[in-house]
């Protein structure tokens, strides 16, 4: 082991300019810290965390209107698409990827190969579920997570030798590499392959669009991890990123698995995948098996974390079936270019001089002596955005020009608030020109969806399901139609304290005014003692419906509702009122809402019954004073 260390800091302190030949994987535990402290501020190495800017990356490409429509427009594809998975793998999708090592020196061509090798082979074991250390799931993590199984996606990686798009000296027979012949993370040459720029200093370990077009566009990822075993000079995976699992990650937000706890963290947003556990954020390193956040284990070993790549091992099935669905409704052009340029060997290389294109042929004939690269409009007729369409489908001609009505946004910045075991507060960023809102909601992993709609900017949800996981999104209705659906986010309801009710089972039933930040109420025993309470509520849910149960004992009670303002609940303000119903529903007491600072109910429980109710109103006069109207600051 001493020969081990020895020789990795050679490495670390040289950047590879000595390799070294151990072929013994590397554990972190290995290695000391002192060996990696004078390491290059933008090349990641061990100490470092992951790190993975596809969200900033995604941010720069949303920022583009047509863009984010197109986003959407996957989003919305992918939804439709009834996944239909065998059991067995027989037949997997193929899709072509080709290798763009950048700004190298002296490049050693063969090593570079046998390392695109090592890296193909790498994702092809991740992504189908063969990796060697799938053991460690099996064998030690699964039994943390009952019910979730670990998935294998029913698609192969390959690295054409054939086909290839002129311009880059490359013959058939070798592989699609290019070396020092792209710039950035785009070479629209390659449409239709799943590109990997390899690029030095990247500063960040990797990136991807979540969720790639097959358009020339492709995954970038650091010199440092990419690859396995001893590298090729300056193109050298370091530990603990030297067991290609960076891209892995990379490429499952290119086939849009978004990071495991969500972006932003906290446990109301999450991955969009049903079987992985909302975690509140990353973990890095290699933390023990068991760590848990937001009620949940969490999956760390889960690829699309951001741990050490020796401690990351699996796809969950849920990724994997959200995997082939993407592929599948999204990119047909990668599909297509597969089946003509992968699996056979040495077929004849497509010709398109007949005027004729044939079945291998994915080109566009234009009569000359290949199918590429020839310029043709794109088209959008067959109802789906291709990778190298920009434009909108409206299922003419011609991507461009397509006019739709203009829609609004969608709403912003959508959060969950639980309020109870069975309510919850769903808020969002006023939208402009909105007529109103519709928020949307289901249990997680079930259907139907629920629709509730306000002309506020938040909307409390009532009689959900103590202790489940709901998921919520949000649109905006205004006068040209309706907005797409925000991103779909998650709450969990607390966890029901209830417990059967031996005694007088009361239901009492709130309809709130406008002004619910200024009701409360309590119940007091004969001494004086609260038994039960509630409120204050949100302000501007006009006619929202606030329910509580209550368990009380034989007995005499006050019931007190308080008005802050002292203007009562109706009907200034909006129309609130409120009933006390026994445990069957049949209301016992009715109130109209019109008192001033408080309104009580006296009552008194004997065997089963309601009896003795008196209805007091408080003697203080009703405040008049005028108030700010719904939707504007209240001072
Ligand atoms: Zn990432």
């Amino acid at each position: 082991m001493k020969n081990l260390i020895f020789c990795l800091s050679i490495i670390t302190l040289l950047f590879g300019l000595y390799s070294c030949n151990e072929e013994e994987s590397i554990t972190p535990n290995d290695v000391p810290e002192a060996a990696f402290s004078q390491t290059d501020d933008h090349s990641p190495l061990a100490g470092e965390d992951r790190t993975c800017s596809m969200q900033q990356h995604m941010t720069q490409l949303m920022s583009d209107p047509a863009y984010r429509k197109a986003h959407q427009e996957k989003l919305t594809r992918l939804e439709g698409y009834a996944a239909e998975r065998s059991a067995n793998c027989t037949n997997p999708t193929v899709l072509p990827m080709a290798i763009h090592y950048q700004g190298i020196s002296n490049p050693d061509v063969a090593c570079l190969r046998e390392l695109a090798i090592s890296q193909i082979a790498v994702l092809n074991a991740d992504f189908q579920g063969n990796n060697s250390d799938i053991t460690n799931w099996d064998n030690n993590a699964a039994s943390s997570f009952p019910g979730i199984s670990n998935g294998d996606a029913c698609i192969e990686f390959c690295l054409p030798t054939q086909g290839h798009p002129n311009g880059f000296n490359l013959s058939d027979g070798e592989p699609a590499i290019t070396i020092n012949q792209t710039n950035g993370d785009n070479a629209s040459q390659w449409n239709g392959y799943i590109n990997i720029f390899v690029r030095a200093n990247l500063g960040a370990l990797g990136y991807s669009p979540l969720g790639g077009n097959g358009n020339g566009d492709g995954v970038s990822i650091d010199a440092n991890a990419f690859g396995t075993g001893s590298g090729c000079g300056s193109i050298a995976p370091a530990s603990p990123y030297n067991l290609g699992r960076t891209l892995t990650h990379e490429l499952g937000h290119y086939l849009l698995l978004d990071h495991i706890w969500g972006n932003n963290g906290g446990c109301n947003e999450d991955d969009e995948v049903n079987d992985t556990p909302v975690s509140n954020q990353p973990y890095y390193g290699c933390p023990n098996i068991g760590a848990s956040s937001c009620s949940s284990t969490d999956m760390h070993m889960n690829y699309m974390d951001y741990t050490n790549d020796a401690c990351m091992y699996m796809f969950s099935a849920g990724q994997a079936t959200r995997v082939e669905g993407y592929v599948n409704t999204s990119l047909q052009n990668v599909i297509a270019k597969g089946n003509a340029i992968c699996g056979t060997t040495n077929p004849p290389a497509p010709s398109c001089t007949d005027g004729i294109q044939n079945g291998n042929e994915t080109g566009v004939d234009c009569g000359g002596p290949d199918c590429e690269p020839c310029a043709v409009a794109p088209t959008c007729t067959d109802g789906i955005q291709n990778g190298n369409e920009t434009g909108v489908d409206c299922g003419g001609p011609d991507c461009e020009p397509c006019t739709e009505p203009a829609i609004c946004a969608a709403p912003e910045n959508t959060t969950a608030t639980v309020t109870s075991s069975t309510s919850a507060l769903i808020s969002w960023d006023a939208v402009n020109g909105a007529v109103r809102y519709v928020v949307r909601y289901k249990v997680a992993g079930q259907n139907p969806w629920q629709n509730r709609s306000t002309t506020n900017t938040q909307r409390i949800l009532n009689n959900l399901q103590p202790g489940t996981r709901y998921r919520y999104k949000v649109r905006t209705v205004c006068e040209d139609g309706r907005s797409k659906w925000s991103d779909t986010k998650s709450f969990t309801t607390d966890s029901s304290t209830s417990t059967e009710c031996n005694a007088n089972e009361l239901q009492f039933d709130l309809t709130l005014d406008y002004y619910g930040g200024e009701t409360s109420w309590e119940i007091f025993a004969e001494n004086g003692s609260v038994v039960y309470s509630g409120g204050n509520y949100p302000n501007y849910q006009e006619g929202a419906n606030v329910q509580d149960d209550w368990c009380l004992e034989d007995g005499c009670y006050t019931f007190a509702i308080y008005d802050d303002y002292g203007d009562g609940i109706c009907c200034d303000y909006g129309e609130g009122s409120y009933t006390i119903a026994d445990g069957n529903g049949n209301v016992l007491f009715t109130s109209d809402g019109y008192f001033s600072y408080v309104e009580y109910v006296d009552f008194c429980l004997g065997g089963d019954s309601f009896n003795s109710v008196q209805n007091r109103k408080s003697t203080k006069p009703r405040n008049r004073i005028k108030k700010s109207m719904p939707g504007s600051a209240k001072e």
